[in-house]
């Protein structure tokens, strides 16, 4: 229905997740109609934000400063290290106060299918990390999907040699990718219920 500029604008605005066309076109007509500021405002803390997030060079999440404000934060029992699938994880779990360890961003799970294996996942950056600061425990705060469940095997089963207990959070909790349906109260019980592998 849209031509131009407009169209361009709505199938940038479909990619976002759980927008469709009706939708994309709305938000499009949106932008153009209202106040020019408040969209350029817009435009330009999109462009701040993608320009200034990149990987945190220790953890792999997504952050301002590199290293991150965790990795860079004495106060942190670096004894304990959460793996999570990607950086919105990282708040939710920040977000139950019951960890205080330090954290690292996987990026994916794991999917031999889709073509997704080790190196996909960071794992060798993982295992660095591991050598580098010999933590207590690893606790595996993955999604109980088939991808979670493959990649918390592999991992599990890749760092046995190194004499470290490795944790998992109480089965049954769907997270990461259903992560909106997880609450707060129901992820900070799932991490003091947490399970040795
Ligand atoms: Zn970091």
């Amino acid at each position: 229905m849209f031509n131009g500029l407009l169209k361009d604008l709505a199938q940038n605005l479909k990619q976002f997740p759980g927008v469709g066309e009706k939708t994309a076109q709305r938000l499009a007509m949106f932008l153009i109609s209202q106040d020019k500021d408040r969209s350029r405002n817009l435009a330009q803390s999109i462009l701040d934000a993608v320009d200034k997030y990149n990987n945190c060079t220790q953890c792999n999440m997504l952050a301002e400063t590199d290293p991150c404000s965790f990795c860079s934060d004495t106060e942190r029992d670096t004894k304990r290290i959460c793996v999570v699938e990607n950086t919105a994880d990282v708040f939710l779990i920040q977000n139950t106060h019951e960890f205080r360890g330090i954290y690292f961003v996987l990026g994916h799970l794991l999917s031999p299918l889709d073509g997704i294996g080790p190196t996909e996942i960071n794992f060798e950056k993982l295992a660095d990390r591991i050598k580098q600061i010999k933590p207590e425990e690893i606790i595996l705060a993955l999604n109980p999907s088939p991808e979670g469940e493959t990649t918390i095997n592999y991992i599990a089963s890749q760092l046995q040699p190194m004499n470290i207990a490795i944790t998992r959070l109480s089965t049954g909790l769907p997270f990461g990718g259903d992560i909106e349906y997880t609450s707060s109260m129901t992820l900070s019980h799932a991490f003091k219920r947490r399970m040795p592998i």
